[in-house]
């Protein structure tokens, strides 16, 4: 069975990897942020020198690993991935540096979750495209210095808050996602059909995109399970009728929200009063990390009016309870 499971993933991912933008005409949406990498991307061909080192953070599925492999085919150079978790000795890091080519990229994905004497290494690394090695130990340690090729770093983090503000300041460009709306992603959703050569209806692609928590990965997933239903229970073609078929047995309810966000929003009403309860809480209660919930569910859930982030802790708004069918307790003094 894991061998199953193994598989599918595989395909998963090369699936994922087929309908990723390869230039920044393919890219949708983000605009300021294009606008403003063109630039950047241009004057640096130009001075024939490495891009500044960029950082991307925002929600998971946004386009951050797509738009760092535009950036490195625009500045026609290669790429090289790891991310943080991954590099847990300084070798690590120091291995993939010195195999940098000039003006190569290096992308660190998760990059709040680096180890803090890794961390340490890539600041000079990333200020003076140096690295020093301490060689031996005791009372023979030495350190050589090692000079890189010049190259540009872009991290990638969903919890930009975690951040070190070393780290942070090593940064010359700077640039938060935001969610897609539901006109890009019908866009998104059109361009992956055809590429998975599935036709598909108008209004079954606003559907899809409308119920995909305005991020493209959703869509994308979405848009592929969809398939399924039309080539099983339709005549392959992805109709209205289907996408709304495959959307409710997939339990994504007409509002968009996936069974987890219902989940927590009627958790806080139901065992929390409405709020204020800390995020811990939550978790605990719906048996989901902490950190999960902070970088997936709830930035969507603040974002769309149904949660708001008080000092005290999380409450529901008032559209949680109309959405969930349920009525607001009277407000105090009336
Ligand atoms: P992140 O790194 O932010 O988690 P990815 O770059 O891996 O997100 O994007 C997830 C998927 O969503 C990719 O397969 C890509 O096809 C799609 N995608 C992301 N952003 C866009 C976009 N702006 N236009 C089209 N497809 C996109």
């Amino acid at each position: 069975l894991s061998g199953d499971n193994k598989n599918f993933s595989e395909r998963e991912r090369e699936l994922e990897k087929s309908l990723r933008p390869l230039s920044f005409s393919d890219f949708s949406g983000q605009e300021k942020i294009l606008e403003n990498l063109k630039v950047f991307v241009k004057a640096a061909v130009k001075r024939e020198e490495a891009l500044d080192h960029v950082l991307l953070h925002g929600p998971p599925g946004l386009g951050k690993t797509t738009l760092s492999h535009i950036i490195a085919n625009e500045l026609e150079v290669e790429i090289k991935i790891t991310s943080g978790p991954v590099l847990e000795k300084p070798g690590d890091l120091a291995g993939l540096l010195t195999n940098l080519e000039d003006k190569d990229v290096l992308f660190i994905d998760e990059i709040h979750r680096l180890n803090p004497v890794v961390e340490e290494y890539l600041y000079s690394a990333m200020e003076d495209f140096r690295i020093d090695i301490v060689l031996d130990s005791g009372p023979n340690a030495r350190t050589i210095q090692i000079d890189l090729n010049p190259f540009t770093l872009i991290g990638a983090t969903t919890r930009s808050g975690l951040l070190t503000s070393p780290l942070r300041a090593r940064f010359g460009i700077n640039a938060r996602l935001q969610y897609y709306d539901a006109k890009l992603l019908t866009k998104i959703v059109k361009r992956s059909s055809e590429i998975l050569d599935t036709p598909i209806h108008e209004d079954a692609a606003v559907e899809i995109a409308r119920r995909s928590r305005g991020t493209p990965r959703i869509a994308n997933n979405l848009l592929r399970r969809t398939r399924d239903f039309a080539q099983i229970k339709g005549d392959g073609t992805i109709t209205k009728e289907i996408a709304q078929m495959a959307l409710n047995a997939l339990n994504v309810d007409q509002s968009g929200l996936d069974e987890m966000d219902n989940r927590i929003l009627s958790t806080i009403i139901e065992k929390f009063k409405g709020g204020p309860v800390g995020i811990g809480t939550i978790a605990t209660a719906v048996s989901e990390e902490g950190e999960t919930i902070e970088e997936v569910y709830e930035p969507y859930l603040i974002q769309e009016g149904y949660i708001k982030r008080t000092s005290r802790g999380r409450e529901v708004t008032e559209k949680a309870y109309q959405h969930l069918g349920k009525i607001p307790p009277a407000i105090e003094g009336t």
